[in-house]
């Protein structure tokens, strides 16, 4: 059973205080918290009018005693904290004794107790703030509080809230966040029309995963765990090509508690880095246990955010389990491209090519170290067993047969991460390549580019880039690092400029990351164009050895798999 005892006026003055009840799913947030702090194993609710004329939330908790009834609807009346200092150590998910009193305020209330140990139980009601009646009831052990008619006497506040459908959405989706780590608890929700959540006790969270995510994500996930001083991590990652538009499904748990943090968010990002493209946001369910007193949770009034005392040490942390789990799970190997018996004529590393900017382009010269053709019993062997190039779809896909069935893989993108990868190596191992250009080229720019290139030439001399001012508006470039020699420059100033503008210091970090993207995708071939079977072969050899095969600088897909069972399943000759 609970004590609940008024908070003095030193603890309260340092409680957040604000507007904890908005709508409906906000009662339902604050009643299923208090259900879970006293230890139900059964929590039910029900709603009628998306909240808005009921919510019901009854439990087999630990109940309250006539006394702790009168009491735990008056402001800052917990059983939960006492001290000053037990504000640095919340175990529990409420702490601040407004929520029963500021639901009690715009709203008819009944509650409903009984401690197991007692004999007859008590209800309350208040309507509006003021209590109503205090009688004696025959009751199941636990508390059942019912809240009607919110904001019956806040007219206007009741007429900003939303349709039935949308509350009702905005409920589910606080019940199922709110339940999800409390395995040993039954969760069920239901309206007038029937049930609609029923979430048993289980050993499995990946059942309620799949309530939240959806049962095709959830089975994707794949788990990691890690210790490290005051903190353990429990993360649960989807694959990158389930993430979707907005961040809303970057959920984190600090203590079994939702709470919404930008920094993860970040970290979360950054750790699926390349894997995603602009704009989009991975599906990830963090859970992490902290020592209590390495956080302040008493910052937001619906007591979603936090604040981490070691911040930077999580995040890096967080980032760098995020980027190896990826590493070990979601590196999809790209098979190895045989080389061809039937290719036409050897691929000469020499040959130059057409670019569709009229220049010369010497694919496999700067970047596609061709390798020595194999021996031809090898080849056999590979063909056989092997995937097997079978061409170019619309000058712009490879296509190739693999073991496993059809393999796509977009050349330009494919070519952007090998060049990417060997760009930042070369970078990262302060060893640039540089390459003469016979006749010096000319760049112009406008008056404002200029002022920005003069005060990187010295910057993008480390890089490999030679650049001197001739005059005026006018550049002379000497030497470039190889990928950029048959550039087209229009369009590659027009992407760097900025990146020279935004960034201080392009040689390190971040900012050598945007350089480097950009020179990649300028120096990479083409969509459109046509391949030969041996450099189409080579584009894949180098492939298969980058780090992160699967994915452009930009995030974008390198290559699509469609297996075999896809395939039949396709043509109908498996059942779907
Ligand atoms: P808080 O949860 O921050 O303490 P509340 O206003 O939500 O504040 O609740 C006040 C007190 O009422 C709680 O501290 C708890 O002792 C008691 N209480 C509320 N709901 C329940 C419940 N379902 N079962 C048992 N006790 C409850
Ligand atoms: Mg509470």
């Amino acid at each position: 059973m609970n004590t609940i005892r008024i908070l003095n006026e030193d603890v309260a003055s340092k409680i957040a205080a604000g507007e904890v009840i908005e709508r409906p799913a906000s009662i339902v947030r604050e009643l299923l918290d208090n259900s879970i702090d006293a230890h139900a194993d059964r929590i039910t609710v029900r709603i009628e009018k998306g909240g808005k004329a009921l919510v019901r939330v009854a439990d087999n908790g630990v109940g309250m005693s006539r006394d702790d009834l009168l009491l735990c609807i008056e402001r800052h009346a917990t059983s939960k904290i006492r001290e000053v200092s037990d504000l640095f150590s919340i175990a529990t998910l409420g702490f601040r004794g407004e929520a029963l009193p500021s639901i009690a305020a715009v709203s008819r209330v009944e509650i409903t107790s009984r401690p197991a140990d007692h004999l007859v139980g008590h209800r309350l009601s208040i309507a509006g703030g003021r209590i109503r009646s205090l009688d004696e009831t025959g009751s199941p052990p636990g508390t059942i509080v019912e809240v009607r008619d919110l904001f019956f006497n806040l007219p206007v506040r009741r007429k900003f809230l939303r349709a039935v459908r949308t509350e009702t959405d905005l409920i589910q989706d606080v019940f199922s966040r709110i339940s999800l780590p409390f395995l040993r608890i039954h969760f069920r929700l239901e309206t007038r029309d029937g049930i609609l959540m029923n979430l048993p006790a289980s050993e499995d969270l990946r059942n309620r995963l799949s309530v939240i995510l959806g049962r095709d994500t959830a089975s994707a996930l794949v788990q990691e765990e890690t210790e490290s001083g005051s903190f353990r991590l429990n993360f649960y990652l989807a694959p990158p090509d389930h993430a979707r538009s907005r961040a809303d499904r970057i959920l984190l748990y600090v203590n079994n508690r939702p709470v919404k943090d930008k920094l993860v968010t970040r970290a979360v990002i950054e750790g699926y880095g390349q894997r995603l493209m602009k704009g989009r946001y991975p599906q990830v369910v963090l859970f992490l246990e902290i020592d209590p007193s390495r956080i302040d949770i008493n910052i937001h009034p619906a007591k979603q955010e936090i604040r981490f005392r070691d911040a930077q040490t999580l995040f890096r942390t967080m980032v760098s389990m995020i980027e190896q789990a990826m590493k070990r799970h979601f590196a999809i190997p790209i098979p190895d491209a045989s080389p061809d018996p039937w290719a036409p004529s050897p691929f000469s590393v020499d040959r130059p090519l057409v670019t569709e900017a009229g220049g010369e382009y010497r694919i496999g010269k700067q970047d596609l170290q061709s390798e020595p053709p194999e021996a031809l019993d090898h080849q056999q062997d590979l063909v056989e067993e092997g995937p097997r190039i079978i061409g170019q779809l619309k000058n712009t896909y490879i296509i190739c047969q693999t073991q496993e069935g059809l393999l796509l893989v977009d050349q330009h993108a494919a070519h952007e991460r090998i060049l990417y990868e060997r760009l930042r190596r070369r970078f990262d191992e302060a060893r640039p390549e540089t390459q003469f250009f016979l006749i010096p080229q000319q760049w112009e720019v406008s008056i404002a580019d200029k002022e920005v290139l003069l005060g990187k030439l010295e910057q993008l001399s480390r890089l490999g880039f030679d650049i001197e001012h001739f005059g005026g508006e006018t550049f002379l470039v000497r030497s470039v690092p190889p990928v950029l020699l048959d550039l087209n420059w229009r369009p590659f100033l027009v992407d760097i400029l900025p990146v020279l503008r935004e960034e201080k210091d392009v040689t390190r970090g971040r900012a050598l990351d945007r350089l480097i993207t950009v020179m990649a995708c300028h120096g990479a071939i083409r969509a459109g164009k046509s391949l030969t079977i041996q450099e189409m072969q080579t584009l894949l050899n180098e492939l298969r050895k980058t780090d992160l095969p699967a994915h452009c600088p930009h995030g974008r897909p390198v290559f699509k798999e469609f297996r075999y069972p896809e395939i039949e399943r396709m043509f109908k000759r498996i059942p779907t």
